[in-house]
């Protein structure tokens, strides 16, 4: 659907999963990776969400509550940076810092110091394993790695 549009795409998943069951004898792949698809903020209006009500819509941090997220306080961070500063330096003009939208569990945030400066900062407690940040970092600056013991997120229900 990404590559052929809602209707010939749609048509195509439609006959692959009802004639063939989900073995079309060919794959229809997309060449273009998901971080390449990333328009820049300055061509895209930002969207007003409204405020979650508690009852159909939660904020996030209510949600990662919910999934019983845990890793240990003193390991290293699992989300590792290729380069630490690009994040402010080439992500925030450019996208606006996706990161602090993309991610579900609010993992990133763009930190405003007292002088005015502005740091990348990693709440890497939060996370719950989605890979959201591996995948869509418009500079594939960011590898996600296995954290320790086996943090992270637990459903007890599931
Ligand atoms: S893996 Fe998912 S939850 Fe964890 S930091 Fe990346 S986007 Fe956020």
């Amino acid at each position: 659907m990404h590559k052929y549009g809602a209707i010939a795409g749609g048509g195509l998943a439609w006959i692959d999963l009802n004639l063939f069951n989900g073995k079309l004898p060919f794959t229809l792949r997309d060449s273009t990776p998901d971080h390449a698809q990333l328009k820049p903020a300055s061509a895209c209006s930002n969207i007003e969400y409204p405020k979650p009500d508690g009852k159909l819509s939660f904020d996030k941090l209510s949600s990662v509550f919910l999934s019983n997220t845990n890793h240990e306080e003193d390991q290293i961070c699992h989300l590792v940076l290729t380069d630490s500063d690009l994040p402010i330096r080439d992500n925030l003009p450019e996208y606006d810092e996706p990161a602090q939208r993309y991610c579900p569990a609010g993992v990133y945030e763009v930190i405003t110091n007292d002088d005015g400066s502005k740091h990348f900062q990693i709440n890497a407690q939060n996370c719950v394993h989605c890979k959201t940040c591996d995948i869509k970092d418009p500079a594939q600056n960011i590898t996600w790695i296995a954290p320790e013991g086996g943090g992270g997120p637990c459903y007890p229900n599931m």
